[in-house]
This record gives C-alpha cells, sequence and structure tokens, in this order.
C-alpha cells in the first residue's frame, strides 16, 4: 500500500476569510511532506500533531469517518473559498498517540487507496510482468519532494500540462519487436486494445529504436476525456534509452517524437530560470485550462537536462486544485 496517511505536525494555522466554523492549517509530515488542509477552527494549535490523510486515501466506513460517506469515503484535493484543502486532518487517536510526526499510519488506520477505475479497452490480455528494465510511470507531488525544488530553482526548466488518461509504454525488444504495456503489465496484441492500436496508428512495428516510449493513452471513454478528444490517441511525456537506463533530456525527447510523428503532451511552458519557490505560487501555475478550454488535471515540471536528487529522477507533479475528476 502507498503511504496514505502519516501523523502530521500543525506549523501554521490561517484563518478562512468568510468562514467562521473551520480553519486551515500547514502541516508537516517528515518525509510524507508539507501539506495544506482545513479543521474545525480551534481544533488544533501550532506545534500540536495530528493524523494527516493524503489525497486518495479510502477512508473506513466507521462512524469516524462518516462525514465523508456522501463523497465515496475519498479524500480529494480542492480549494475551500480559495483555500487549498489537499488532506485531511484529524486529532490523534488511541492508535496513534505518541507517535512520531512522518509515522507512516496507513495500515494502522486502516487506509486503502482509491485507483481510478479503468475502462476495457486499457486492460487486455496480458502478456506478462512490466519489464522490469524500464521504470515504471509516476510522478511525485510537489509536496512530499522540497529537495527537488530546491535542485530545480535556478535552473532552465520545462513544464507540460498533465493528461488525465492512463499510462502506456511501447518500446522493441532485442530482436526488435515492438511490445507494449499498460501501466502495471505487459499487454499481448488485441484488435481493441488501446496501446496496440496505438501501435498501429502510428505505425511503429516499421521502426526500430533502443528506447521505451512512455506516454498517456487519452481519448473517448478514457476518464472523462477531457481533452475532448474523438478517437484514441497519446500524449508522450518520457524517453527511456533502454540500453542506456537514462530517459533523453527534453530536446531529444522532442527530436524522438517528431521523427515518429508522435503528438508530446501540452507544453505549459521552457523557462531559462525556476523560480517557483512558493507553494502557493506553483498551485496556481497548476491552475490552467488544456486547449479545448476544459479545466487541466495540472502541471508536470522538470528540468531541461536529467537530473537527478537523492537518487530520484528530478521531476513533479502539481495538481490544479480546481479541477476535478
Ligand atoms: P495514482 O498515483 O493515483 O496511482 P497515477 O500514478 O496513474 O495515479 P499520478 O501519480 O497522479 O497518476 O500522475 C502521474 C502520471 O501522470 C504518470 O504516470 C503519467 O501516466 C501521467 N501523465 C499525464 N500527463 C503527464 C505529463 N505531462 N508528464 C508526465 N506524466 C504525465
Ligand atoms: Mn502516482
Amino acid at each position: 500500500m502507498p503511504n496514505l496517511a502519516y501523523v502530521g505536525q500543525v506549523i501554521t494555522v490561517y484563518p478562512i476569510h468568510g468562514a467562521d466554523r473551520i480553519e486551515s492549517l500547514e502541516v508537516v509530515c517528515g518525509k510524507g511532506g508539507r501539506w495544506r488542509g482545513t479543521a474545525k477552527k480551534s481544533e488544533f494549535a501550532v506545534g500540536e500533531l495530528c493524523e494527516v490523510y493524503l489525497q486518495d486515501a479510502l477512508l473506513p466506513q466507521t462512524e469516524r469517518y462518516a462525514f465523508l460517506e456522501q463523497r465515496g469515503w475519498r479524500v480529494r484535493m480542492m480549494r475551500l473559498r480559495g483555500v487549498p484543502s489537499e488532506c485531511l486532518i484529524m486529532p490523534l487517536t488511541e492508535d496513534t498517540q505518541g507517535l512520531e510526526p512522518g509515522t507512516d499510519i496507513t495500515e494502522l488506520a486502516g487506509v486503502t487507496k482509491y485507483e481510478k477505475p479503468l475502462p476495457a479497452n486499457i486492460g487486455g490480455d496480458i502478456r506478462g510482468n512490466f519489464p522490469p528494465f524500464i521504470p515504471k510511470t509516476d510522478e511525485p507531488n510537489f509536496q512530499s519532494v522540497p529537495a527537488m525544488i530546491e535542485a530545480l530553482v535556478g535552473q532552465p526548466f520545462y513544464a507540460t500540462v498533465k493528461a488525465d488518461g492512463s499510462s502506456g509504454t511501447i518500446f522493441w525488444d532485442d530482436d526488435g519487436v515492438v511490445r507494449a504495456c499498460s501501466r502495471n503489465f505487459e499487454l499481448k496484441d488485441g484488435p481493441t486494445t488501446a496501446v496496440w492500436q496505438l501501435v498501429r496508428k502510428y505505425d511503429l512495428a516499421r521502426h526500430r529504436l533502443p528506447v521505451a516510449l512512455q506516454f498517456e493513452i487519452v481519448g473517448p471513454g478514457i476518464q472523462k476525456n477531457a481533452l475532448g478528444l474523438k478517437e484514441v490517441d497519446l500524449r508522450l511525456f518520457n524517453v527511456w534509452r533502454i540500453d542506456q537506463r537514462r530517459y533523453l533530456d527534453f530536446d531529444d525527447m522532442l527530436a524522438v517524437a517528431q521523427s515518429l510523428g508522435l503528438p508530446m503532451v501540452e507544453l505549459v511552458e521552457i523557462g531559462d530560470s525556476f523560480g517557483l519557490k512558493d507553494d502557493e505560487a506553483l498551485r496556481q501555475y497548476a491552475e490552467r485550462t488544456y486547449t479545448n478550454g476544459a479545466t487541466a488535471e495540472g502541471v508536470v515540471i522538470r528540468p531541461m537536462k536529467e537530473t537527478r536528487v537523492n537518487g530520484e529522477r528530478l521531476s513533479f507533479k502539481v495538481i490544479n486544485l480546481l479541477y476535478r475528476d
């Protein structure tokens, strides 16, 4: 189970203009990151410890969490009266009393993960496990990777719009044969399997590159098709050199995309020097729309040249708090 709940410590309390029953708190959860959430007024003082439930935590269906029943027991990120509400903050219980800030309490609290439902064409018949020599796609939330933000400040960077679909990977094996994967599995070829439709759409079998292409599968029936597409398509965001075990830099990724005729995720900006150090500035930067005018899910920000921070790829997402999935 991923880390979805922590013991946190309240570091700041902010009033919410026009609200007399709730207030906004900033909490730190050690390696779990620094988040903004809301709580009943005067429930917590600065310095106090609390339980923090993050995005997509599915809470136990008990009296204690019954106020979230109408929301399907799921923690979501949003703005409340203009104030960020990224996590649920609750008092410690007998079970969590005495634990250090930063302690993962996901299992202790009985929390599981909300998984978005996948349409049938994203799955398909499984051929095997996801290849171990290609990293699975994922992006950390900016709130949990302050060292990445620090490392990016002052560096050339690019930001792309986060497309809300489903992750896909296509690569060529040692025999030059095209293989295709969903987020967690390699899939057998099938006429209705989306990732294989994309292999055909872009005629990828006639190429042979030592890379894995990673992209979001988007289109009708996939999530809410926020991009408003008429047919299944992809939006490329990673090119991984299998033989060199590294991601290509932005310029080289773009060159691969152009040579294969593949659309990239939409570019927000290429900048000479990253300067969004402030959490609220980052959140506002992520409040964008897709080209069709629909609210976008957020942005992903990276250095122009691939960089590692504490052994992890420097790349993070900023979720748009105005987005509803
Ligand atoms: P969850 O973490 O809830 O299981 P997830 O890992 O599929 O879901 P997120 O962690 O929210 O999704 O976001 C990361 C994913 O976003 C990537 O794995 C990729 O599939 C997708 N994605 C969409 N657009 C982009 C983009 N512009 N850059 C990078 N990744 C993107
Ligand atoms: Mn993820």
